[in-house]
């Protein structure tokens, strides 16, 4: 089987996901000893759209962007994955994106391909106007490939549950009917699920507590290290302070702030909102968001954005238990000097995937017309991730693989089965 990237991962671009991702299903496609007809097949992304979207801006000119949508596989069921706003969006990082998530619905076994969306601007520096419109044009663009049979988008950085409110308007506008299933983490009130906002955090407080209970680690003498305070690393910090754990660390894309002995979370969020930074938050010390990753602490959890730990820090990186609230956080060629200091580590694909387990309840709920209440929401969320880590870590057993290269390998199993269960139509 033709293996480029694999063979030394330092020759790869070490900050191109996209590289990254290939480097580690080469990896686990080569163990599985995955048929050439197959790895022909999963290795590249079903369709990519590339969309000029003109947005009239409120000084009454208009202004042309650039966005894609990628989706990468449809061999279990619809595309789906989050739309990020960013400058630095790139066509390649979409890629690994939509990539990941088609492993990421394999791993926790939802019915569900992989697509990820993006769109290069800067959402800071537009009006709430100037977005609605970017939003709704780039939704028009991409009406004939989206919908709740095809391809189901949802909300990464810097997009939210009104990005999905003007999204789904817009299709439905199309569609002449209302079809709320067209996305996920809505607002509640129009089809959203109860526990969606926070089911990504609550993903990584339900494995965390799955690591802690492996590793006899207590969650009161257990140091938690996170990066990022927006959906996911915010509420992931809230709820592991509220579980109980000493979360040592907190950051933005300014900083961070540190405290060996625990954060006030509700005071230092309250603070981050109030005042949109942690600048003069009491009794702290000020860390840039590179020392945070490399404190004293038992649980590193980077939920901000990708290649944090790379072949540069890796080796510096101190904690027992690696949760990726982010996609893509560690590198490729991070991964085998985590793994020579013992570090274990819940890869993204599982530690995140909370957020689309409950996008998937939220289709569920949309379709069936019904809605389920909060603890009914919470305690599949719990089945489905305790379920998934246990199947990560008896497979990684099993296989004498990291839990990386383990991740990639079940999840890669699941899809070529489907896939050669479906057959290829060539
Ligand atoms: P968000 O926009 O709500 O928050 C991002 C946080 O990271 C903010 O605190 C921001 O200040 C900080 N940040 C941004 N760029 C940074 C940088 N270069 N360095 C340091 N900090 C930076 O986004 P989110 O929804 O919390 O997503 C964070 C990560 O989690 C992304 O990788 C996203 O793809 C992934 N993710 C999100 C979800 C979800 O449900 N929201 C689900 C799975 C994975």
């Amino acid at each position: 089987m033709a293996n480029p990237m694999v063979d030394d991962v330092r020759q790869i671009k070490e900050d191109n996901p996209f590289e990254s991702m290939m480097s580690r299903f080469d990896r686990a496609a080569q163990l599985l000893d995955l048929n050439p007809d197959l790895y022909a097949v999963m290795r590249v992304p079903n369709r990519e759209f590339k969309v000029y979207i003109p947005v009239r801006m409120d000084s009454g000119r208009i202004e042309v962007f650039e966005g894609y949508r990628v989706q990468h596989n449809f061999a279990r069921g619809p595309a789906k994955g989050g739309i990020r706003y960013s400058p630095d969006v790139t066509l390649d990082e979409i890629r690994a994106l939509a990539a990941w998530m088609t492993w990421k619905c394999a791993v926790v076994n939802v019915p569900f391909g992989g697509a990820k969306g993006g769109v290069v601007c800067d959402p800071h520096q537009m009006s709430l106007g100037e977005l609605e419109r970017l939003t709704r044009r780039y939704t028009a663009e991409l009406i004939d490939i989206i919908g709740p049979e095809k391809d189901v988008p949802a909300p990464d950085m810097n997009t939210n549950e009104q990005t999905m409110a003007w999204m789904m308007d817009t299709y439905s506008m199309h569609a002449r009917h209302t079809v709320t299933a067209v996305v996920t983490g809505k607002p509640v009130a129009l089809g959203g699920s109860s526990g969606r906002r926070e089911a990504t955090g609550r993903g990584l407080l339900i494995v965390i507590n799955e690591a802690a209970k492996r590793f006899k680690m207590n969650p009161p003498t257990t140091r938690v290290a996170v990066q990022g305070s927006g959906n996911v690393g915010g509420i992931a910090a809230r709820l592991l302070h509220e579980a109980g754990y000493k979360v040592v660390t907190l950051s933005d894309i300014n900083g961070g702030i540190y405290n060996p002995n625990g954060i006030d979370i509700h005071q230092a969020l309250a603070h981050l909102q109030m005042t949109r930074s942690f600048e003069d938050f009491p009794d702290v010390e000020r860390v840039s968001n590179h020392e945070l990753l490399e404190v004293e602490c038992d649980v590193l959890v980077p939920a901000a954005t990708e290649n944090q730990i790379t072949s540069q820090n890796a080796d510096r990186i101190k904690c027992k238990v690696l949760a990726e609230g982010a996609n893509g956080p560690t590198t490729a060629a991070a991964d085998q000097i985590l793994h020579e200091k013992g570090i274990f580590v819940i890869p993204d694909i599982l530690a995140n995937a909370g957020g689309v387990t409950v996008s998937y309840f939220e289709w569920v709920q949309d379709r069936m017309g019904y809605f389920w209440k909060e603890d009914v929401v919470n305690e599949r969320l719990q089945d489905i991730m305790v379920a998934s880590f246990n199947d990560l870590v008896k497979y990684a057993d099993t296989h004498s693989v990291d839990t990386r290269t383990a991740a990639y390998m079940l999840a890669i199993d699941r899809v070529a089965y489907d896939t050669r269960m479906r057959g290829i139509y060539a």
